[in-house]
């Protein structure tokens, strides 16, 4: 008999997660690099974690399109809990590159491994179902790609261009890998302007050796700050999991970093384990502390903050852009 786990997951790139049913043969499959681990034990989820089963028509609806063009989309691949309300509003995340990344973390669920060469016509399919889904505000995402000499930059200058083409008045909000050792790259996708620049830092310092081998903190903290560097036009985007085993005073640093570093805009949201051979959930943050860590960070100074135990990067990103807006025009009619 096979085990199944109610199970949840993240990408890279994507705080993630929901109450999706794993089968952990399959996962196991994903995973190679985590096949030998020992099981870690699974805490049981409080009421707050739960979510519908997705079963509505426009849920259907968004997934004949997502399969029609033969895209891949985060949502499905880290299991988001959210899917059944954000596909039932066509919101869909939509992952280029691949379904196959290069890096290892411990908290994510997208497959491990050697990525197929790059699928060169799908810009022009992002483009096309993005027009088809009519869509104000997307959000494209990607997995890591450090075989590829320029990490994947290009293929992001590409897709962009592609949706601008096929729906020009569509806002689009990139969340990229780190393009670390790919020297100069990132500004090619800085000069594509994208409407908002995400890219998150997903734990604390201190647990990046654990949970994030493959990345560098100050170089993610360093990719956002040459962004508005660059462009300050384009907003700038992060997010923190939670419930890893990180400690308040870690997290508010973390924010003061962000601030530094021009972030516009932080989410934070609770980690969940994909399978027992993920990264163990420290513990679950209660609904009462997420506010608590909304507050703070409005109090630092970022035009937007959501802290929630279902927030993800791209949970809400479409409302959210507009709120973003909103502020920034606030803020500027308040220092004149
Ligand atoms: S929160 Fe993001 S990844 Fe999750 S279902 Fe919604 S759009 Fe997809």
């Amino acid at each position: 008999m096979r085990n199944i786990y109610l199970a949840a997951g993240t990408h890279p790139a994507h705080l993630s997660c929901m109450a999706t049913l794993i089968d952990s043969t399959a996962r196991q499959h994903r995973h190679p690099e985590k096949r030998n681990r020992p099981d870690t034990p699974i805490l049981r989820k409080p009421d707050w974690i739960r979510v519908k089963a997705p079963t509505s028509r426009g849920y259907a609806e968004t997934r004949e399109i997502v399969k029609s063009k033969g895209l891949v989309t985060v949502c499905e691949e880290a299991g988001c809990p959210n899917i059944g309300e954000c596909w039932e509003q066509k919101h869909a995340t939509m992952m280029i590159m691949g379904e196959i990344c290069t890096r290892a973390c411990s908290f994510c669920n997208v497959s491990t491994g050697k990525p197929s060469p790059l699928d060169l016509d799908e810009p022009r399919r992002v483009g096309d179902a993005v027009a088809e889904m009519g869509l104000a505000h997307v959000v494209i995402t990607s997995v890591d790609r450090d075989d590829l000499e320029d990490g994947g930059a290009m293929h992001f200058v590409r897709t962009i261009e592609a949706i601008r083409s096929a729906a020009p008045k569509t806002t689009i909000e990139i969340l990229t890998p780190d393009f670390l050792r790919k020297d100069g790259w990132e500004a090619k996708v800085i000069d594509a302007r994208p409407d908002v620049f995400n890219h998150n830092l997903e734990t604390v310092p201190r647990l990046y050796l654990s949970i994030r081998p493959g990345a560098r903190y100050f170089h993610s903290l360093r990719l956002l700050e040459r962004v508005k560097e660059r462009d300050p036009s384009q907003f700038t985007k992060s997010g923190l999991m939670v419930g890893l085993g990180e400690t308040k005073e870690e997290v508010m640093q973390v924010m003061d970093d962000m601030r530094s570093a021009g972030i516009d805009f932080l989410t934070i949201g609770q980690y969940l384990q994909p399978t027992r051979k993920h990264a163990a959930i420290d513990r679950y943050v209660s609904p009462e502390e997420f506010a608590s860590y909304e507050e703070i960070a409005r109090s630092k100074g970022f035009l937007m903050v959501s802290a929630s135990p279902l927030t993800r990067s791209s949970y809400h990103a479409g409302d959210d852009f507009e709120q973003l807006r909103r502020a920034r025009e606030a803020s500027l009619a308040a220092a004149s």
